[in-house]
């Protein structure tokens, strides 16, 4: 079924933003490439980063990859949502994309940190019709060997990335939702049921 149809029992309602949160290695990619697939009118928020691309990842789908310059350039003329360092790296959200897509009441799916989360909740968390979702894996022992398994990383980094993890799963009392991702198929189906309840609630 269909869960983002507009209501036409009057005006659209207004978009929303679902800000998702995930330790790295937990599944947020699929999650969010699978979220599309079965909602094509939903959109992503598609975020700047100073890191390199991993293999397979294109310019302008998975990241817009840009310098430290450019990103900073972009966050000093205010053009940036939010930006975090994560890890070694600068990650910001245009602001520009979410706001056209929110005016034109569509579901903006974004996937960025905890940090970044907490940001957009303090500078504009009551002028956006927005929720949030922490994706929890189903254990560090799993987690560990989805990052292992990706190959994308060296031992070192993975380690890196296990301590970074444990410390966001900390924060995800405050979201709004939170999902722990055991398997995927039964992931969307909670996911899709979060934000029809805040769907129905703003109707
Ligand atoms: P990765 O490099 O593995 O794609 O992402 C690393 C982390 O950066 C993830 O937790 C991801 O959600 C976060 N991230 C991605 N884009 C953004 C963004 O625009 N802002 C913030 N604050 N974090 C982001």
């Amino acid at each position: 079924m269909n869960k983002s149809k507009t209501s036409n029992r009057g005006p659209a309602s207004p978009g929303l933003l679902v800000i998702l949160s995930a330790p790295s290695g937990c599944g947020k990619t699929t999650i969010v490439d699978r979220l599309l697939k079965r909602h094509p009118q939903w959109m992503r928020s598609i975020s700047v980063t100073t890191r390199l691309p991993r293999e397979g990842e294109v310019d302008g789908t998975d990241y817009f990859f840009v310098t430290d310059e450019a990103l900073k350039k972009m966050d000093s003329r205010g053009e940036l949502l939010e930006s975090a360092r994560v890890f070694d790296y600068y990650y910001g959200t245009p602001k520009k994309f979410v706001e056209e897509q929110l005016k034109q009441s569509k579901i903006v799916i974004m996937t960025i940190d905890v940090q970044g989360t907490a940001k957009i909740k303090a500078s504009v968390g009551t002028l956006l019709p927005m929720m949030t979702i922490f994706v929890l894996p189903p254990s560090v022992k799993v987690l560990r060997e989805r990052l292992e398994s990706r190959k994308t990383e060296g031992p070192e980094a993975i380690e890196k990335r296990i301590v970074i993890a444990q410390d966001e799963i900390k924060e995800a009392g405050w979201y709004d939702f939170t999902v722990v991702n055991q398997n995927l198929d039964q992931t969307i189906t909670e996911m899709e049921g979060f934000i029809d309840q805040v769907q129905k609630r703003k109707e």
